[in-house]
């Protein structure tokens, strides 16, 4: 079954994009660029669909049960296209993609909760849940899958249909993903859609899409949802971090050092509720950028596809350069590399683990996300003082604070204004629990029941109790 609504096209050959492999800098393979014009069609199909598809919530929990076997039986595939075009090490693909089974399973199985209201008068009113209709999935290439399965898997169990865009820097793991569900959805129900912009600003503002579901940054959400307002089409929005770790000053440095590394580097850090700042007590700091600069400086860098790295590249050639800039401007300012600092020699989007000190807090590498290996590590002088900086930026995912004393620790968590603050872990979530952003971060809920009744709406039956 095609995927594409370009190839459906008799006779019309779609134009196609380059897709490079982030650990050679080479292309290695090519997507279909379909145009905003074929997305008429599409949302057309998936509308038609939805009568269906909404119909019978059984047939939709099999649906997504099977689904989620199937994404199990094609996870060699899947991984190692998603290695390939997003740079991660292997065996983080295979956690992706066991990942976005999870998702699909965790969802088939919620369904919304009819309830009756009653206010003490002779009135009986029932609250049901209806589907919306064609939802689309924007999302972006940090990971295609997992974030896809986030917001298709509610969005069917609920019985809406999805129009799906990945970002062109990952489109080939998702589109294989779109065809291993095909296997187990009816026609139509899921479209997996790939193209450059302003394929996703059309899908946006599509007057037949009712929810817009989007991940990426703060300025491309703030596009997004001008252009769903057109439409008046719900939108929910899950955008860029700058998230803080506030050590206490009885941490153990050692003990947390391992975990306090990855969770700002894991998939090179490239991860929305990343560690994107430290703040480490002034008598304490120079001890916590030694640990992490020797873990940086230890670190095995290297191409996905090798069994011994822990850390590829970074995904796309714009975004190194980003990375480089804010580092670069840092260093300008007066901070210094205790670990990295610089690109890597040779092919490929490869950036040192970087670890700075002296940075001043104004710097954009400290106010901005700098989304990538580089993690600046600042000293304060009293908690208020941390938690202002920690608190100090427009953004507002998540933050951490790292201490022995648990109930210290808490008291401090409660003060970041966030929507998901860890204790002596960070960037740690379960299906069942709520993700939302506040101040820039995001808008809506996603996650748990919460992710459900998000692609749903209240429908209200009302009538005297004596009818
Ligand atoms: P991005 O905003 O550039 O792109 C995201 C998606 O939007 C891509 O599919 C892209 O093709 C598409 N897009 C681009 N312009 C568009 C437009 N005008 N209208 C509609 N769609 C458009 O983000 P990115 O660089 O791909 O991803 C990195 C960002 O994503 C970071 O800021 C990161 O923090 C954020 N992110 C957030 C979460 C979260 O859950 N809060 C999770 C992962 C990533």
């Amino acid at each position: 079954m095609p995927t594409f609504e370009s190839e459906r096209v008799p006779g019309r050959q779609p134009a196609r994009f380059a897709v490079v492999d982030p650990a050679t800098g080479e292309t290695f393979d090519e997507a279909p660029d379909q145009q905003p014009d074929e997305l008429d069609a599409v949302v057309d199909r998936a509308h038609r669909a939805w009568h269906g598809w909404r119909a019978d919530p059984v047939v939709r929990t099999t649906a997504l049960r099977v689904a989620a076997n199937a994404v199990e039986a094609a996870g060699d595939d899947l991984a190692r296209l998603l290695t390939l075009e997003q740079g991660k090490p292997l065996a983080e693909s295979h956690a992706e993609v066991a990942r976005t089974a999870a998702r699909l399973r965790y969802f088939a199985d919620l369904a919304p909760r009819t309830r009756q209201i009653t206010d003490g008068r002779p009135v009986h009113s029932e609250i049901r849940w209806r589907s919306l209709g064609p939802v689309a999935a924007i999302v972006p290439w940090n990971f295609p899958l997992q974030l896809a399965a986030a917001k298709f898997a509610p969005a069917l169990v609920a019985g809406n249909t999805v129009v799906l865009k990945p970002s062109p820097f990952t489109p080939l793991a998702t589109r294989l993903l779109g065809t291993v569900l095909a296997t187990a959805l009816p026609e139509d129900v899921l479209t997996v859609v790939t193209g450059r912009e302003p394929l996703g600003a059309r899908l946006a503002s599509h007057p037949g899409i009712r929810h817009v579901t989007f991940t990426g940054s703060v300025p491309t959400g703030r596009a997004v949802a001008e252009a769903a307002a057109a439409s008046l089409a719900r939108v929910t929005l899950e955008l860029g971090g700058n998230d803080a770790a506030v050590l206490l000053d009885d941490v153990e440095v050692e003990r947390i050092a391992d975990r306090l590394f990855w969770a700002a580097f894991r998939n090179c850090g490239q991860v929305c509720m990343a560690v994107k700042r430290v703040y480490a007590p002034a008598q304490l700091h120079a001890e916590v950028v030694e640990a992490l600069a020797q873990r940086a400086k230890t670190v095995a860098v290297g191409s996905g596809l090798n069994p011994e790295t822990r850390l590829g590249p970074v995904n796309n050639a714009p975004q190194l350069a980003r990375v480089e800039q804010v580092t670069k401007q840092a260093l300008a300012d007066g901070a210094r590399a205790a670990a990295g600092g610089h690109r890597l020699d040779g092919p490929g989007y490869f950036f040192a683990p970087t670890i700075l000190t002296d940075v001043p807090p104004g710097s954009p590498v400290v106010t901005k996300e700098q989304f990538g290996p580089v993690l600046p590590v600042l000293p304060y002088r009293s908690l208020d003082e941390a938690v202002d900086a920690a608190n100090g930026t427009g953004f507002g995912l998540g933050g951490s604070v790292w201490g022995t004393d648990l109930d210290r620790a808490g008291a401090v968590a409660d003060r970041l204004e966030c929507g998901t603050a860890w204790i002596n872990h960070h960037a740690e979530l379960s299906l069942a629990q709520p993700f939302a952003g506040v101040k820039n971060s995001g808008v809506g809920i996603a996650g748990g029941p919460w992710g459900l009744y998000g692609n749903l709406r209240p429908f209200v039956v009302h009538r005297p109790q004596e009818a």
